[in-house]
């Protein structure tokens, strides 16, 4: 009986370390599809430069890579 027992945690032990492996190999390939994909870039209307998207400030709708940026637009019009 305790043999039993003792093949069903094993059993059990090995499920989970296949599921988090699985897990883990998933996570994996999300991270790694994620930093292949090219950076969506923005360009500054001020300065022209190209600047990630996450970074990018917004004002009146346009896109801005830094406040000083906005405030040389600011000051040019
Ligand atoms: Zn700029």
């Amino acid at each position: 009986m305790f043999k039993y027992i003792v093949i069903a945690v094993l059993g059990y032990l090995l499920f989970k370390i296949i599921k988090n492996g699985a897990y883990l190999a998933i996570e994996n390939l999300f991270k790694n599809k994620q930093l292949d994909e090219p950076t969506d870039l923005v360009q500054c209307t001020q300065c022209q430069n190209f600047t990630s998207r996450e970074l990018i400030k917004k004002y009146r709708k346009m896109d801005f890579c830094s406040e000083e940026c906005i405030e040389k637009y600011q000051n040019s019009i």
